[in-house]
């Protein structure tokens, strides 16, 4: 099992959620409900990146990496579930576990693993979060018909 203290300068150690404490917390469950082996894969020269709903954008400074790596976009809500935030977490670090990006013909298997990952380590998907991401989705697919009518 990872132990508190790695997931912590983990934690730590990413500086966009330096402010965001609940994102910190669900990041932290997630990280501590995850084998040892999901955790090194999963952590591996990962960014995340990080921005609350009235944030427009940032720029970080980060140490060099020299291998492959990856970056976790989060854009979070300031009331948002905690359950929710942590399924969302876990459903992307299991993306993380893939070892690759979405290309034509993986279709929604690559999404379906990640439900099954995020499963795995106790995240599951329920109805209420289902429902989170409709409602996302359809606020995003509105903003997208406002943009494109100007
Ligand atoms: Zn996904």
């Amino acid at each position: 099992m990872v132990t508190k203290k790695e997931v912590d300068k983990f934690i730590k150690n990413q500086k966009s959620i330096h402010l965001y404490k609940k994102v910190q917390k669900a990041l932290r469950d997630v990280l501590l409900a995850m084998s040892d082996e999901d955790y090194r894969k999963v952590t591996k020269n990962l960014i995340l990146m990080v921005v609350h709903e009235t944030s427009y954008g940032q720029l970080m400074y980060h140490s060099p990496v020299k291998s492959k790596f990856k970056i976790l976009q989060l854009s979070v809500a300031k009331d948002i579930d905690i359950n929710i935030l942590r399924w969302i977490i876990a459903h992307e670090l299991g993306h993380a576990t893939q070892g690759r990006n979405w290309r034509r013909g993986d279709d929604e298997k690559l999404e379906k693993d990640a439900d099954k990952k995020a499963e795995k380590w106790g995240f599951k998907k329920t109805k209420a979060i289902q429902k989170y991401g409709d409602k996302e989705y359809t606020g995003i697919k509105k903003l997208y018909k406002r943009i494109n009518k100007k």
